[in-house]
């Protein structure tokens, strides 16, 4: 731990501003006062006598709690404990991280040491820092605060133990666990900060949803096709959906028994799923209203992917572009609009002819666009069952395709939709 983090540690334990914590410890260190006395003699100057109790705030319930404080003392119920490593300031520090709960609520929580608590002990809190995060009030365990056994159960309607379905997950989750099959598992070399590392990314899924996942430290038990048990994972948000990531201090089980998966995906409309921010895996039904430009046959930057025109890539400058199919479709079900991006193997079939079959009526007509036309004569104005991964950035909502399929065994619904576009 650096001066830095005691800084931030003791100016949000004590309430005051870090800047002039970290000036007076790094004055008090530059004397050659040890670190404990430099804290305590910090402490002593913003009135706290450190390690007596007078100094200790007052009780409060975590429904009194708002960010106006500065720091509480609470009884509590410990629902989740998360454990992870957090690089700060070039040092690697590791916290504990989760939620609190009592009968009136529960609270998110950081602790910079290990306390020791486990989910499921009650506990008196002494003296904790209070921090906003993300404009709700957080509780910051430091070497200020005290942790003891309660003397009482603290009862809570929360879930006690960070067991969750993975629909139930939201980005910020931390220390929960699950039991999930591995679906798909790749393995990369990312450049991270501690030079060249392998991590595996993939999707795992239950019988409730499916997600992304990202293993920070590969453990060997995740295998496409195995059934685990995973502890202590935390989830964060990529594009707009949870996203689930292991780390060193994920325990990882293989089960015996094959966990049950879901096949199908949560169906919404295309209103509600752009209102979610970003879904991993969605179905909606909608009716193509146009192809767009781009669509059709189209050439592709053999480095990096890129649809390219005219042999240049925006990154890679002059290369020799791959032929490739796709489509770019604009889905529209009366509540919203998103463009629905159609890869090679679907845009074949909706096609009905693959690149090389593309290229020769492309030539026969002297014109790409034969091969976008052709598309559009078969989906625009139709209705279409669509699942895939919809992301939403500043270009908009698009959904990458997994499945499409005539809509026709749903034609109620579909004149329903277009009903209602038509009204407005
Ligand atoms: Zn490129």
């Amino acid at each position: 731990m650096d001066v830095d983090n005691h800084a931030e540690e003791l100016a949000s334990a004590l309430g005051v501003d870090k800047q002039e914590v970290k000036e007076d410890l790094e004055s008090l260190l530059g004397y050659s006062v040890p670190l404990d006395e430099a804290k305590q003699s910090i402490r002593r100057k913003h009135g706290d006598g450190g390690g007596g109790d007078a100094a200790q705030p007052e009780s409060v319930t975590l429904s009194e709690i708002t960010t106006g404080l500065s720091n509480a003392t609470v009884t509590v119920r410990v629902l989740t404990v998360g454990t992870r490593t957090i690089q700060y300031q070039g040092d690697e520090q590791t916290i504990r991280e989760g939620r609190f709960g009592d009968e009136t609520g529960t609270i998110s929580y950081t602790a910079w040491q290990d306390f020791g608590f486990e989910a499921g002990d009650s506990i008196v809190v002494g003296n904790a820092g209070v921090r906003e995060w993300e404009g709700e009030p957080e509780l910051n365990l430091g070497s200020s605060t005290s942790v003891a056994m309660a003397e009482e159960t603290v009862d809570t309607d929360a879930p006690i133990g960070g067991d969750s379905d993975l629909i139930d997950l939201s980005p910020g989750d931390r220390g929960r666990s699950i039991e999930v099959q591995i679906q798909e598992v790749d393995s990369r070399t990312i450049d991270g900060r501690n030079g060249e590392t392998e991590i595996l990314s993939g999707v795992v899924a239950d019988e409730t949803a499916r997600l992304p996942f990202t293993d920070w430290n590969p453990h060997p038990e995740i295998e496409a096709g195995a059934s685990c048990r995973i502890e202590d994972v935390y989830v964060r948000e990529y594009r707009g959906s949870p996203s689930i990531n292991l780390s060193e201090f994920s325990s990882v089980t293989a089960l015996s028994e094959s966990v049950a998966v879901t096949d199908s995906a949560p169906r919404l409309t295309l209103g509600e799923a752009v209102d979610s921010g970003g879904l991993f895996d969605v179905e909606v039904v909608g009716n193509v209203l146009e192809v767009r430009d781009g669509s059709g046959l189209i050439e592709r930057c053999p480095e990096c992917g890129r649809a390219i025109q005219n042999d240049q890539c925006r990154v890679h400058g002059a290369v020799d572009g791959e032929d490739d199919l796709r489509i770019k479709a604009i889905l529209d079900d009366g509540t919203a609009t998103v463009t629905a991006i159609i890869g090679a193997e679907l845009t074949e079939e909706i096609y009905g002819g693959d690149v090389a079959a593309a290229k020769e009526a492309a030539r026969d007509a002297m014109d790409k666009e034969v091969v976008a036309d052709t598309i559009r004569d078969e989906l625009v104005g139709g209705g279409y069952r669509v699942r895939g991964s919809l992301s939403i950035d500043e270009y908009g909502a698009n959904l990458t395709v997994e499945a499409f399929e005539p809509a026709d065994d749903e034609p109620a619904e579909r004149a329903a939709a277009v009903l209602q576009e038509v009204r407005g």
